[in-house]
């Protein structure tokens, strides 16, 4: 096997991230390029120039998925790479991107190796993992994992164009879908890297980190009900103030989740609803949000059931009657062992350290996690600050992030793609190898 490292271009990674950031350029920071809009059209026209560059043959799926491959000595199931490139409204250069120009990078450096793939080697470039356009993301991993619901095509953006017209624009087509959703055992492992988003990576002085999994969010959206009254005249002791309820639930769930029984679980109360929502009038009514994240899920039953009786106390306290209703409740998809050892190998074959982290957000290999074993590597996020223009990941880093994917990616196209038997995925998927 030829050195990985000494063969990524730094350079081609830079300039083929700005190229995509110069496609719906706001600024030399930021880009907002829609799904399945004309730019998105724009920018995966100049990715599937750079996959036939690097040998491979590109397609677009009924999904609207971009995807470019290399063919192996044998047929068989797939190594997949992928990520995405469409953005938030006002993003940053790296999210997606990052992952789909390194993806092409390692699949570059494979060839670039003399040594063909055992089985074929795909790069995707999947639609609409974002959601913000129709509300709903990871369409086109969705998609091909067989996980599309009902009535998504019919869901409209803000101009009342529906998915099913976006998608027919963009070269999907809804008729296709059958056809190509992929089965259990087509895809062998699926490898996505991506900017971490957060700040942990940094906190540790580490370019990459190694994803344990893809938390699973628990989200409850819950009422407190007191009694309206004038702000002047009830006196303190008589009052059934729901906001002041809400305020001691909100701070004792923050001593919760930053105490030794919630790390590194993660909690938030991202939305209030005060009524009537007045300066003179004692709040009558408050409804919050919780979102509560783990990869432990013997750790979030335990929290879950605090927070409950958290409400439950904080509500008699200020005389309130309170409901719970669970919005959300998924579970975690983790990592699969055996692949994760190899991006420890390849980690440890390059030098570079490589803690392990759990992803709070989502992510196209979480859609993936349901139909084949996966492993994500996730490059540093500076001031971890992402969907934002002040979003950066360092040349050096990225790089980094690339040749460990490039070396994973070769050690994994070096086995039989049929495998060398017997092996288990995390998430205990049934696998043909
Ligand atoms: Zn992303």
């Amino acid at each position: 096997m030829k050195e990985a490292g000494a063969a990524v271009s730094i350079e081609r990674l830079r300039s083929r991230i700005a190229s995509l950031g110069r496609i719906g350029a706001i600024g030399a920071t930021s880009a907002s390029r829609p799904a399945m809009s004309a730019l998105d059209a724009q920018a995966r026209e100049t990715v599937r120039s750079w996959m036939e560059e690097a040998g491979m043959k590109a397609r677009v799926d009924a999904f609207g998925n971009l995807i470019g491959r290399m063919e192996g000595m044998e047929d068989g199931p797939v190594l997949m790479l992928g990520s995405h490139i469409d953005t938030q409204p006002n993003a940053g250069l790296y999210d997606g991107v990052a992952g789909v120009v390194g993806a092409i990078e390692a699949v570059q450096l494979l060839r670039d190796s003399g040594e063909p793939p055992q089985g074929p080697v795909e790069v995707a470039v999947f639609s609409d993992e974002e959601g913000c356009r129709f509300d709903k993301g990871l369409f086109g991993s969705r998609g091909l994992a067989g996980r599309l619901e009902e009535g998504e095509l019919d869901r409209t953006d803000a101009q009342g164009v529906t998915r099913r017209e976006a998608l027919l624009t963009f070269g999907g087509d809804p008729g296709r879908f059958a056809e190509d959703a992929c089965s259990p055992g087509a895809v062998k492992a699926y490898l996505e890297l991506h900017i971490e988003q957060g700040p942990v990576l940094e906190s540790l002085n580490a370019s990459c980190g190694l994803v344990t999994g893809i938390s699973g969010p628990l989200w409850w959206t819950v009422e407190l009900r007191g009694f309206a009254g004038h702000a002047g005249s009830v006196p303190m002791a008589m009052r059934r103030d729901a906001l002041a309820g809400a305020a001691a639930v909100i701070a004792g769930l923050q001593e919760l989740l930053r105490g030794e029984e919630g790390s590194p679980a993660v909690g938030t109360v991202g939305s209030l609803h005060v009524y009537p929502n007045s300066r003179n009038v004692i709040p009558e009514r408050v409804r919050f949000t919780v979102d509560l994240r783990d990869m432990d899920m013997s750790r979030r039953g335990r929290l879950e059931r605090r927070l409950r009786l958290l409400i439950a106390d904080k509500a008699a306290d200020n005389g309130l009657e309170w409901d719970l209703v669970v919005d959300t409740d998924s579970e975690p998809r983790y990592c699969d062992p055996d692949l994760m050892a190899a991006v420890r190998e390849a980690a440890a074959e390059a030098g570079l350290p490589l803690p392990e982290l759990m992803s709070g957000p989502f992510h196209d290999a979480l859609a993936m996690s349901h139909v084949c074993p996966y492993a994500m590597i996730f490059i540093r996020s500076r001031d971890g600050i992402s969907h934002n223009p002040l979003e950066y990941s360092s040349p050096e880093d990225i790089a980094a992030g690339t040749e460990l994917l490039a070396r994973t990616l070769m050690r994994l196209a070096a086995r039989p793609p049929y495998g060398e038997g017997g092996r288990r995925d995390g998430n205990r998927q049934a696998e043909k190898l």
